[in-house]
């Protein structure tokens, strides 16, 4: 994403939101973002989705410009965003069944798949208001991933899941990740999070947000809190932010 600046307009007066943001994912990286919060995160996601257009800037991937929303983006938000009357199986289903392709063996073989791979087949044909929290985030992250995206952007996917839940979800992206190969964009505002599954840490200014600075984890996986190096990475990560 090059030179991105955005502003939306707040009782008729521009409110600038991003300004001249840069930010680059290599393929196969884990890159977050995190900032306080209003500071324009969800905002850079949407512009990387191709939800919204930038005022300035451009947004590439592969360098193809980025002008809509497409399925080699996939999108996690912090809530499910499951369609209550669908099933598990069928709301994963969704990305090869707005396709057309949802007859197609492959894309059936791949629902199985991602069904096996989040934990869920007991809950296939469950309804989403059967699940929980934890269950209809993983729901959600099969159903991004269905159609192999080369892009999974998160939004806070995991703010609204207690401690214990939370933590066995980071797990499961990691795994995810190294299994799928995707390039991942996640918005958190938990540091630690960041830390545990990211290649780099993109720090944000509050709102007009600028990039404060990108930090490398350079740190081994699996990743533990307990490590000097970890907990001197999250220090510096706080201070930019306080
Ligand atoms: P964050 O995700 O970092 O908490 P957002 O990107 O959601 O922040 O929002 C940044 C600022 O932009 C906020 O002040 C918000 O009110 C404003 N904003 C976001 N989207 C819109 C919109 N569509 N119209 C007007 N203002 C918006
Ligand atoms: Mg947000």
């Amino acid at each position: 994403m090059l030179d991105i600046s955005q502003a939306f307009l707040n009782h008729g007066e521009p409110l600038p939101v991003l300004d001249h943001v840069n930010l680059s994912a290599g393929p196969g990286s884990f890159v977050s973002l995190v900032g306080p919060s209003g500071s324009g995160k969800s905002t850079l996601l949407r512009l990387a989705a191709g939800l919204d257009r930038p005022l300035t800037g451009r947004v590439y991937v592969d360098g193809r410009r980025v002008r809509r929303p497409d399925p080699s983006r996939g999108l996690v938000f912090q809530d499910p965003t499951l369609l209550p009357w669908l099933t598990v199986g069928q709301n994963i289903g969704l990305g090869p069944q707005v396709q057309g392709r949802a007859d197609d063996p492959e894309q059936r073989r791949r629902v199985d798949e991602m069904i096996d791979l989040v934990g869920l087949q007991e809950f296939r044909d469950a309804l989403p208001s059967e699940l929980s929290g934890g269950m209809a985030q993983r729901t959600s992250l099969a159903r991004a991933l269905v159609t192999r995206p080369e892009i999974l952007l998160l939004d806070e996917p995991l703010g609204k899941l207690d401690a214990l839940t939370r933590s066995s979800l980071q797990t499961e992206i990691a795994r995810l990740w190294e299994h799928q190969g995707f390039t991942a964009l996640m918005v958190t505002h938990d540091v630690e999070e960041a830390l545990l599954l990211s290649d780099r840490v993109v720090v944000f200014s509050p709102r007009p947000a600028r990039v404060l600075e990108d930090v490398a984890v350079d740190l081994p996986r699996p990743r533990t809190q307990d490590d000097p190096r970890f907990r001197e990475l999250r220090r510096h990560i706080l201070e930019l932010l306080a």
